[in-house]
């Protein structure tokens, strides 16, 4: 991995004080049933933007633009990965264990093979 630069470091200080706020303030929201790492984080003014934690997009026009080029997260992305971390398995804060779609996997095969 190459160094990070100061004004990649200063952009991401930035951000990530505002990610934050925005988790403070609740505006991170999980998406079930979508793709894996999907949330949608609402800002300030009420706009909705689409994050996935494990690629680090976002819809939002920073992260195409400002975010592309020095190459680094998003306030929002940055914001989804907080609460990402936080729901991890073992916190019991996720209601949805991560063993369910395998299981689920399983118990279709055993059906299939039983009918
Ligand atoms: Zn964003």
């Amino acid at each position: 991995m190459a160094a990070m630069t100061a004004k990649q470091a200063k952009a991401v200080a930035e951000r990530y004080q505002r990610a934050v706020e925005l988790v403070n303030e609740g505006r991170v929201y999980r998406l079930y049933g979508g793709h894996e790492g999907d949330y949608v984080v609402i800002n300030g003014q009420g706009v909705a933007y689409l994050v996935n934690v494990i690629s680090g997009e976002c819809t939002c026009p920073d992260s195409q633009y400002r975010c592309a080029r020095l190459d680094i997260l998003c306030k929002h992305a940055l914001a989804a990965l907080i609460v990402h971390e936080q729901a991890k398995p073992g916190t019991g804060d996720d209601p949805q264990p991560q063993a369910e779609p395998e299981e689920l996997a399983k118990a279709r095969e055993l059906l299939e093979y039983l009918f």
